[in-house]
């Protein structure tokens, strides 16, 4: 191998480190929007259940689960007509 190979590998070696730091900062490593605002469990009290990554995903922001976002929506409703 001569100084020029050498050269040549050393750069590469570089090039590969700097190109795995931006990945690791800006790449999949970064969650998605919608994985940081929305909950992963339910928070609900007395539920708790995990929330489905599709749902999370298609309601950036979702605090509960299917069953008790209804249940709540529901008992709003209930309160405004009484
Ligand atoms: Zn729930």
């Amino acid at each position: 191998m001569d100084l020029h190979d050498q050269a040549t590998e050393a750069e590469e070696l570089h090039r590969e480190r700097a190109l795995a730091q931006l990945l690791a900062k800006f790449g999949q490593a970064r969650p998605a929007d919608w994985e940081t605002k929305s909950a992963k469990w339910c928070t609900d009290a007395q539920c708790g259940e995990r929330i489905p990554d599709e749902r999370r995903r298609a309601i950036p922001g979702v605090k509960f689960c299917m069953e008790c976002q209804e249940r709540r929506e529901r008992q709003e409703r209930r309160q405004r007509w009484i």
